[in-house]
């Protein structure tokens, strides 16, 4: 997940959630909600590291965000792995670019929190 791209960040007053990330909380990339011992012990950084990716709890937040906001966690993270983290944030920063007032959109809302241009 690119927490640039999630409500909290982009609506920090609407949403009381002060959550700095996965990462900055030491859960890694997806936290599996601490059952992975490869990312708790710091092993590996991010999920396609693994020979288990893609596993079944990425699988069903994958299934969610997908049906919900149209957004792969699975690709995220092949891209990750083909192209780098630094390539990853600029292809995502172009994709949640509002294109009528140039601030970020949520992934997870359908409008521009900021001038309410539709997507
Ligand atoms: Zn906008």
């Amino acid at each position: 997940m690119n927490c640039n791209v999630c409500n909290c960040i982009i609506q920090p007053d609407k949403y009381k959630m002060k959550c700095p990330g996965c990462i900055p909380r030491g859960r890694g990339c997806v936290h599996r909600k601490g059952l992975c011992e490869a990312l708790r012990k710091g092993t590996i950084r991010f999920c396609h590291e693994c020979d288990d990716f893609p596993y079944d709890n990425l699988t069903l937040l994958e299934n969610r965000y997908n049906k919900s906001y149209k957004y792969s966690f699975i690709k995220n993270l092949e891209y990750i792995k083909e192209h780098g983290m630094d390539a990853f944030l600029e292809a995502e920063k172009i994709r949640f670019t509002c294109s009528q007032c140039g601030k970020r959109v949520s992934v997870h809302e359908k409008k521009c929190h900021f001038c309410g241009k539709k997507y």
